[in-house]
């Protein structure tokens, strides 16, 4: 039997007015929200590099490129679910995700629980196996006074125990 997998994922996004604040499609209250090619979900990008990475299938711009204009606009949830049946198809699972957001603006805590349940249902696991935290930049470096959101994320995969990749 492999041992499980784990993986590493980052991203950042500059916040601009005039967009939604979005994390794992779960909108947010916020003024400004992260800018993008696609729907700018900092979490949901993060998450997919650290899965990708997990599996060792690459990374998020080689499964959804940001110049094919199919992937203009699309949601976080959607292109999770993509990378779940990518991984699938190559005989991995998820088994566990952590990740932290920092941002300024707003507070992630009133919205965390949703966050953390959109998450769990995206990738088919129970909320115990995925976890999600807030930080603020305490105002310093580029991210400060609401100027942007990152994301890291960690995910653990396994072989799935059914046939349908490599065994
Ligand atoms: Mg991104």
């Amino acid at each position: 039997m492999e041992h499980p997998r784990v993986g590493i994922g980052w991203d950042v996004h500059p916040l601009v007015d005039g967009r939604p604040f979005v994390l794992v499609g779960v909108v947010l209250d916020a003024a400004r929200g992260p800018s993008g090619h696609s729907d700018g979900d900092p979490l949901a990008h993060a998450i997919i590099d650290a899965l990708l990475g997990a599996a060792g299938m690459g990374d998020i711009g080689l499964l959804f490129p940001d110049d094919d204009p199919r992937w203009k606009g699309a949601g976080g949830v959607d292109l999770l679910l993509r990378t779940t049946r990518a991984l699938a198809d190559a005989g991995w699972r998820p088994l566990q995700v952590d990740a932290v957001v920092v941002c300024d603006r707003p507070k992630l805590a009133p919205f965390r629980d949703s966050v953390r349940a959109a998450l769990a249902r995206a990738l088919g696991l129970p909320e115990s196996a995925v976890n999600v935290k807030g930080k603020r930049t305490e105002g310093l470096g580029g991210l400060a006074n609401a100027a942007g959101v990152a994301c890291h994320a960690v995910a653990m995969v396994e072989r799935q125990a059914t046939s349908g990749g490599r065994s």
